[in-house]
């Protein structure tokens, strides 16, 4: 039996990214040996149906044998090198070509980060450049949402609205500020108000808050098209109109958020499409490569992309690993596959429209609130009171229960607070949707019974809140 020493080796040395140690010490690792397809499997030799797609990245599903002979390849060609310094490679140049031929017709830029983190401190960095270069220095102030997530280096966090990472290590970036986010079941329902009001009324504290702060300084407003880390949240449908309106009002550049949203989870190549949004740039990374490897980039709009090639100059800014080879041949693989099976427009047309409607059928449990998806991403609100709508008492960790109980029942639902969350790979067959379904229900009645029982689970709750 190799769990107990792989355990063992693991807490000895190793410190997990979201996690409370010293409680996975106690409990010990899950160890992932293999995966094919959309499944995972342990060291226990359990096959368990991963409805997370890894952390929403593994958007073609495991085991592609173009994408390892795609990165062996290139790895003999050219393992690594830089484009620092006026040198290019064939697979950053290709893959630059092929992201902007997918993008939006006024998207023709890339800038290649080694993650979605970086990406976002990129952003920070061009949103400053780019208003100093137009004579407008004063704009330097970039809006964010509570309960967004954009990534967790210095920037990246500070961005986001994610207070227990605000507490720890700050002080954040200055001149960031947040507003409220557009979720209706967690902060607009209770307040009696619909979802097309509640939407509305995001978006007029997104235009209080430029008012406040004045809008000769403020550079950009930055989201998610739908938050994913924060719990899967589809805004209102009048959230976006309304948001747009304000921005154009007030001369505000959109950073939209692609890392989750992009390549093909909502539908349409980038979020932003579903929404009819011109963003001016879009941070990307996860399903670009469908995690095989890491990288991220940048997406610049033309409108910041001409002032930084025209009037710019050097922007001090780069990585390493900025357009990697390897990791750019895999990505451009990725993205050609995608294409070539239409994985795309059959989220859109097909397994989208499936999921809804074997998701929406979840709603009558017991403990479930609401039920919604889009795409191919989907959350459930756990309720202790269904008609009330009222929650599970914060101490009985009901969501960490439930993501719990799935694993031992074969599926990786992920749990942020009291919302459980989906996210599978995007080539999953209407067969393993049914699976999937089927697992989440035999884990919510389990919930239930164990929630009614007050038997808590057994294991300490990890600390893990986003990513
Ligand atoms: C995951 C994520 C990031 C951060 O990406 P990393 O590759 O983990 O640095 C940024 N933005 C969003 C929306 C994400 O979901």
């Amino acid at each position: 039996m190799q769990t107990p020493q792989y355990q063992a080796r693991d807490r000895a040395h190793h410190l997990h990214p979201f996690t409370d140690f010293k409680a996975l010490g106690e409990e010990g690792s899950r160890v992932v040996t293999h995966a094919e397809g959309v499944y995972i499997h342990d060291s226990e030799g359990h096959r368990i149906l991963d409805g997370m797609a890894g952390l929403w990245c593994v958007n073609l599903g495991y085991g592609r044998r173009e994408l390892v002979e795609a990165a062996t390849a290139q790895l003999e060609q050219l393992p690594y090198y830089n484009t620092f310094f006026k040198t290019t490679h064939p697979p950053a140049l290709k893959l630059a070509e092929k992201l902007c031929e997918l993008a939006p017709a006024h998207v023709n830029h890339v800038f290649f980060t080694g993650s979605g983190s970086e990406a976002n401190d990129t952003v920070l960095r061009m949103v400053r450049r780019y208003w100093a270069l137009k004579g407008r220095p004063g704009k330097r102030w970039i809006i964010g949402r509570e309960n967004g997530y954009h990534g967790s280096t210095v920037a990246g966090m500070s961005l986001g609205g994610m207070a227990p990472m605000h507490d720890q290590g700050g002080p954040c970036v200055p001149e960031i500020a947040h507003v409220a986010q557009p979720y209706w079941f967690g902060e607009g329902r209770g307040r009696e108000l619909s979802p097309e009001a509640f939407g509305r009324q995001c978006a007029a504290a997104l235009e209080d808050k430029i008012l406040e702060l004045g809008e000769e300084n403020v550079a950009a407003f930055i989201a998610e098209p739908v938050q994913g880390a924060g719990g899967a949240i589809m805004p209102p449908a009048s959230y976006w109109p309304a948001v747009k309106e304000v921005l154009a009002k007030y001369d505000i550049l959109l950073v939209a958020d692609e890392v989750i949203c992009g390549f093909g989870r909502l539908g349409e190549w980038f979020g932003s499409q579903h929404f009819s949004l011109e963003p001016d740039l879009m941070p990307i990374a996860k399903g670009l490569s469908s995690g095989y490897l890491p990288i991220g980039g940048v997406l610049v709009g033309d409108r910041v992309a001409d002032t930084l090639i025209d009037e710019g100059g050097e922007f001090f800014h780069g990585f390493t690993y900025s357009g990697h080879p390897t990791c750019a041949a895999v990505a451009l693989r990725n993205l050609e596959l995608l294409e070539a099976e239409g994985v795309v427009d059959r989220v859109r047309e097909d397994l989208g429209p499936y999921l809804a409607r074997r998701w929406a059928e979840l709603a009558e449990h017991p403990i479930v609130g609401e039920a919604r998806s889009l795409g191919l991403m989907g959350a459930l609100e756990l309720v202790a009171d269904k008609a009330a709508g009222t929650r599970f008492d914060k101490s009985l960790s009901a969501g960490n229960l439930c993501r719990d109980l799935c694993f031992e029942a074969g599926l990786v639902m992920r749990s942020v607070g009291d919302t459980m969350i989906i996210s599978p790979p995007l080539v999953i067959t209407h067969e393993e949707i049914d699976e999937l379904v089927r697992l989440a229900r035999q884990a919510l009645d389990e919930t239930a019974r164990r929630l009614s029982e007050h038997v808590v689970t057994g294991t300490a709750p990890r600390e893990e809140i986003r990513a």
